[in-house]
Parts: C-alpha cells; structure tokens; sequence
C-alpha cells in the first residue's frame, strides 16, 4: 500500500489517483501475491505452473483490470453479474479469461454467459439446464466447475451457495450430458462455520478427495478451485490448481460487494 500525506499525495508527488501510482501498486501487491504462491509451491514439492492465479476484481473498476492485464494477469474473477457484465464489455479487447464466482439466479445467466468462460459456483440441476440453454443459443462452451459446500449438512445448501458433497455426481453427470457445457472441475470457498471453521487446511484437502472421486469418472474435470487472500497457502498445500486471491492484490474492498 502507499502512504500518503494530508493533502493525498504520494512522496512522489503524484495523486492517489493517478494511474501510475495504482499501477506500481497493483505491481507490488502483484510481486508479493506471486512469491507467496511460489513459496507455497515450493513448501509441497509443487511446479509454480501447476498453480494458476484468479485475480478477483470485484468492486474495483475496469481501469484496474486493464492495468493487472497490463502487468500480466490473464485470469480474472466476478461475483456480481450488475458489475461484471458492463466491466467484462469495457475490457472486451483484451485477451482476458473471465471467471463468474458468485451466486447466480437463473435470470441473470443469459448475460453471464455472454462473458464468461468458466462458471464456477454451479450449485443446483436448474442453474445447469439454463447455463446450457444459454451456452447453446449464444454458439459457446462454457467451462463448469461445481462449487462444494463444505458447511452444508447433508441436501442442505451452504450459506453462500455450493452443493452438499453428496449432490456432486448428480450434478456432475448432468454437466458432462449437457450441450454447451465443459465439467472442468470442483470449487469451494472455506467455510466460516461448521466442523471446517478455521480449519482451511482440512477443507482443501477433503475438496481434493472430492475432486480425486470425480476424476475417477470424469478424468479431465481436474480443475481444483480453492484458497483467497487468507488461505492461500492452505490451498496449495492441499493441490489446488486455482487460486482466487482478491483484497491482497486490489486491496480492501469498499463496504458492500
Ligand atoms: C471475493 C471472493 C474471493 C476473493 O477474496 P479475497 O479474500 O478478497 O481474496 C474469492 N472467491 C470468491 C468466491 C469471492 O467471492
């Protein structure tokens, strides 16, 4: 982060709002996200490429996705389809993989579709029927990862979406059987209540048994969504292939979002 004095200047004498200066933040907060994944990698005899790094851009502006393509990044994430979809159209030119995470009705899938490439927070059969309806009609795949509530008893739903672990090959079978949709993989957000409270190691690590199950049917579905700002290095240890890290590279996000 970079101090500034009364008058919101930095010591270089440029404005907090100056793009340069978000840059060369955005950059050292990039640097340190990096070397955190790359010590993660190296603690559990991991290549760093196994490892792919989700920035999540949610609340901060399409400005600073342009800025983190400038720097690099190639795999953003969304949670809001209000905010994504303008922002997703602003950045239309850049070759940007754009990740829908949030909990989504099924009226918003239509303009979801128009931009992402992967949805990872499938949780129930309706989300799966309209996602491919509207892959179909809009002549696209869209990669699918089924988002694991790791709080949720047994048919319930978690408090911020995802399926009962027992409800994964349900949905599994009926993505893999779907027109327009791709099973990549498994995501889960750790959760905050529940045995798993506090406990992100032993999530990640039963999302991996979860996953090693799936692939047991569905091989390339490989794709291990797991860890943010937190708990990044829980999710590595565990072999998550995705992280989705927010707040350590844009900041701490504004209230609401
Ligand atoms: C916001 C969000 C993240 C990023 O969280 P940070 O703590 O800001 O890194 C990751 N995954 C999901 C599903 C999110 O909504």
């Amino acid at each position: 982060m970079t101090e500034h004095d009364a008058t919101g200047r930095n010591a270089a004498g440029r404005n907090a709002d100056d793009p340069e200066v978000r840059r060369a933040e955005l950059a050292a907060n990039l640097a340190l996200v990096e070397e955190r994944i790359a010590s993660a990698c190296a603690a559990s005899g991991r290549a760093r490429e196994e490892v792919t790094l989700i920035v999540v851009t949610k609340t901060y502006p399409a400005s600073d996705v342009r800025l983190l393509h400038e720097l690099g990044v190639r795999n953003v994430a969304e949670n809001r389809d209000q905010d994504a979809a303008p922002k997703a159209a602003e950045c239309a030119d850049l070759d940007l993989k754009w990740h829908f995470v949030g909990q989504l009705q099924t009226n918003k899938v239509r303009s979801v579709v128009g931009y992402a490439d992967v949805v990872q927070s499938i949780d129930r059969m309706k989300l799966v029927t309209a996602l491919s309806a509207a892959a179909v009609r809009a002549g696209r795949e869209l990669g699918c990862l089924i988002q694991v509530a790791l709080d949720a008893d047994a048919g319930a739903r978690g408090e911020r979406g995802g399926v009962a672990p027992d409800g994964i090959g349900e949905l599994a079978a009926a993505i893999d059987g779907a027109s327009g949709l791709r099973l990549d993989g498994l995501m889960t957000v750790a959760p905050l209540a529940g045995e798993y409270a506090g406990r992100q190691r032993d999530a990640f690590e039963r999302l991996m048994e979860f996953s090693s199950g799936l692939r047991v049917g569905h091989p390339a579905a490989n794709m291990v969504s797991a860890g943010m700002s937190s708990d990044l290095e829980e999710a590595v240890a565990a072999g998550a292939t995705h992280v989705r890290v927010g707040t350590a590279v844009l900041g701490v996000r504004p209230r609401l979002g």
